[in-house]
């Protein structure tokens, strides 16, 4: 996910500036005039099917929305705790992350065993938080999924029930909304290009 900081634009710009420089390009500019910014999704509650019933759902999901303007969603239970699982979606391509104890508090946080699980899964652990530096502490994270929605949400399944412990008897909360910069040049840039 590339950042464009709008460099060498002339501050007068003004109006312009505020269209073009914050979403991105003007193809992201008018992608969120045209689309709702919030989407929540249910996807079949588990009660009633288990997580048999709700992966399939979500699969079908993503299916439908893989190839939209790029979007975030955010899959948690808050009845159980606060882990979450997270992913940039769009245009074919997918970032997932899982919630790391640097923003987990209380009973939420992550025990050695359940991190281990998490690097065993196939997470990304996240880099040690170096000294001095002020960077936004970051989550685990799979490698680029290209496409292969079924393989994603088998992930989160096993995430989610393995390690994050979410219950079956009580509702999954799947919320989403469109990314900042949903154009595929700007949310995917280089990624796509070597798709
Ligand atoms: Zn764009």
């Amino acid at each position: 996910m590339e950042e464009h900081d709008g460099n060498g634009m002339d501050e007068d710009l003004g109006f312009l500036d505020e269209v073009v420089g914050a979403a991105g390009c003007s193809v992201c500019a008018q992608l969120k005039r045209e689309g709702p910014a919030d989407r929540n999704y249910t996807v079949m509650p588990a009660v009633g099917g288990g997580w048999t019933m709700w992966s399939a759902a979500l699969v079908r999901l993503l299916r439908r929305i893989g190839h939209d303007p790029t979007q975030a969603m955010i899959i948690s239970q808050p009845g159980r705790n606060d882990r979450y699982v997270q992913l940039l979606i769009g245009h074919g391509l997918a970032q997932a992350e899982v919630s790391s104890n640097a923003y987990l508090t209380g009973d939420s946080r992550l025990s050695e065993d359940q991190e281990d699980l998490l690097a065993r899964l196939g997470w990304i652990q996240p880099p040690a938080k170096r000294a001095g530096r002020r960077a936004r502490p970051t989550n685990w994270t799979l490698p680029l999924v290209r496409g292969d929605w079924q393989y994603l949400v088998e992930m989160f399944l096993a995430t989610i029930v393995g390690v994050f412990d979410f219950s079956d008897l009580l509702p999954v909360e799947i919320r989403g909304f469109l990314a900042d910069q949903p154009c595929a040049k700007c949310s995917w840039g280089d990624e796509l290009a070597s798709a």
